[in-house]
């Protein structure tokens, strides 16, 4: 017979290997809410997303901006007092989400996330030029000019390459690479 795995238990088993305590002995103080500088942005504050992955709030928890807002700064985690690792639950969050290709529309973060893997998984290096399409156009008029002209005078100083450099050894990186990230549909 199979047996369907609930939000939480597929939540709860991606966090398996991290460090802390599992988000079920969260006691909802709000410490971690109070210690984030980036709440006041967050569609649902650090304890309302984990309130609403232990009450298997799927959709809800998908459609939320919190983890993409997230700045991974540590606060709420080393604050904690349930030694929860809650940055790490942030960033298995955006794993989740690119794995399931579901977030909320309108975010820079998941477009910027898959092209800054396939990026790597490529050449083995970041390369801005590459990147910058991926968040350039949410900038104003004024912000987006500012970035090209920003650009035009790093490449003139020789300070950005033209075209994206190779790592040596790149198959070993992508063998490693492949060992900690989902690659299904990177490449
Ligand atoms: S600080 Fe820890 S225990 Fe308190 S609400 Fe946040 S995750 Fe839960
Ligand atoms: S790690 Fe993320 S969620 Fe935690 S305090 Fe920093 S920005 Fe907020």
């Amino acid at each position: 017979m199979t047996e369907t795995i609930t939000f939480r238990q597929e939540v709860l088993n991606l966090l398996h290997a991290s460090e802390g305590n599992p988000i079920n002995f969260c006691i909802q103080c709000g410490t971690c809410s109070g210690t984030c500088p980036v709440a006041g942005f967050m569609d649902h504050s650090p304890r309302q997303i984990i309130a609403m992955i232990n009450a298997g709030m799927k959709e809800e928890v998908m459609n939320s901006n919190t983890f993409w807002y997230c700045a991974s700064c540590y606060h709420c985690t080393v604050r904690c007092p349930q030694e929860i690792n809650i940055t790490g639950l942030m960033y298995a969050m955006k794993r989740y989400s690119i794995w399931k290709g579901k977030y909320k529309e309108g975010l820079i973060g998941p477009t910027f996330s898959e092209a800054f893997v396939k990026m790597i998984v490529r050449t083995g290096r970041s390369f801005e030029p590459v990147l910058a399409p991926s968040y350039i156009f949410s900038f104003n008029m004024r912000g987006f000019l500012q970035e090209v002209q920003n650009a035009t005078e790093l490449m003139l100083k020789g300070r950005l390459p033209l075209l994206p450099a190779r790592i040596k050894r790149l198959e070993k990186f992508r063998s490693v690479i492949g060992r900690i990230i989902p690659m299904g549909g990177l490449e």
